[in-house]
């Protein structure tokens, strides 16, 4: 099932960028920095191939991760490496998100990270990465259609990226705020939105409210990681601020779940990561199956499809198993994330006559 929804075109809109890390890449830049006496091979090895981490250990995981993709050519590396990753699983539309870093021993700032990741997308050979040119003046040439040919030959895969630049929960206010800036400058260059993630344990979401309120004031969209652990006061001060997207939504009680089906904010699911971590008991507990049958916006995603072995394909298959959904329905959950980008109408247009074009060749198959 899972090769079947790899043919399909799809959008992916909740992944973190060294969550999606290759492991073989990790583990090759692991070797590097074991040879240059950085670290012990032998003790980082058990921790890059874990298969089930709980949420506290993926956050150790995290910090290793952060340890070896340090310097601007690693992070361009990855971006690239993690562009064609999801390419290949024919997401035509990937929302990117990453938490801009500071290292001085390397000479890095917010700005610069950011940059080096930008330089990834540009850096993308398997497949034709589109990205908004520092101008912000992009072109919609050939991009109207997905077809694998033209009259000229194969048509090169195409693929939409765009960025959200994560605030960290570690985070000081101060810290949030230099990176909305920076959203708010690099906007020209991609930055669609702003997200708040981290260790959900850590720190206080109010500490964040005057940076994600000044973002929202510059009409920059926010999505908000919500109810991984249960938090009553935070899930109902995250609900009250109606952000345009949330992220798992797992640990909400009644009230909360009401408010949030009167909101209508779409819910961005991953399915495996939210079991991995125990952020639910089961698929088969899983919210998605209650939200779906009130027709609540969702859209599926990964996560960090390196650190819990996914894809969005596996996620797509997933769901169809353990929810008892069709082809037919699943596509249009599929088709539906397109109203949930935070990228401009264009792009929106764009990706709808991309899947209708899809659903054609897909009505034959079925
Ligand atoms: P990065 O922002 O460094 O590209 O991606 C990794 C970071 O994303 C992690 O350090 C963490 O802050 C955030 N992240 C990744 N997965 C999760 C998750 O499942 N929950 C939360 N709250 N944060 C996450």
């Amino acid at each position: 099932m899972a090769e079947w929804w790899r043919g399909v075109p799809k959008l992916e809109l909740h992944a973190h960028l060294n969550g999606s890390i290759r492991s073989s890449t990790l583990l090759e830049l692991a070797k590097e920095r074991s040879k240059k006496g950085d670290l012990v091979l032998s003790e980082v090895e058990g921790v890059i191939l874990k298969d089930d981490r709980s949420l506290q250990e993926c956050f150790k995981l995290f910090d290793l991760i952060h340890v070896l993709t340090t310097d601007h050519g690693t992070i361009s590396r990855i971006t690239k490496e993690v562009i064609e990753d999801f390419a290949a699983e024919n997401v035509i539309y990937l929302e990117l998100r990453t938490t801009p870093k500071k290292n001085e021993a390397v000479g890095m700032s917010k700005r610069s990270y950011v940059e080096a990741v930008l330089a990834g997308f540009k850096a993308v050979e398997t497949v034709k990465a589109i990205h908004l040119p520092s101008d912000g003046n992009i072109q919609y040439p050939d991009e109207v259609t997905h077809k694998n040919s033209t009259s000229e030959g194969p048509r090169m895969q195409q693929i939409f990226v765009r960025l959200l630049l994560s605030i960290d929960r570690r985070e000081s206010l101060d810290g949030a705020m230099e990176t909305v800036q920076l959203a708010l400058e690099m906007r020209n260059s991609g930055v669609v939105g702003i997200d708040l993630s981290g260790n959900p344990v850590v720190g206080e979401w109010q500490t964040f409210l005057p940076a994600l309120t000044c973002a929202r004031k510059q009409g920059l969209p926010i999505t908000l990681h919500c109810g991984e652990v249960p938090n009553r006061e935070e899930i109902q001060g995250m609900l009250e601020f109606r952000p345009e997207r949330l992220g798992h939504v797992c640990c909400l009680e009644d009230l909360e779940w009401k408010t949030l089906k009167e909101s209508d904010i779409p819910v961005e699911v991953c399915l495996t990561s939210n079991v991995r971590t125990e952020c639910v008991t089961s698929i088969a507990d899983h919210h998605f199956a209650d939200l779906y049958r009130v027709k609540h916006p969702l859209i599926l995603c990964t996560d960090d499809p390196g650190v819990f072995s996914t894809t969005i394909s596996r996620e797509y298959a997933l769901a169809a198993s353990c929810f008892d959904l069709t082809k037919t329905e699943l596509f249009q959950l599929a088709k539906n994330a397109v109203n949930f980008i935070f990228a401009d109408n264009k792009l929106k247009e764009t990706l709808r006559l991309i899947m209708e074009e899809a659903e054609c060749v897909f009505a034959g198959t079925k």
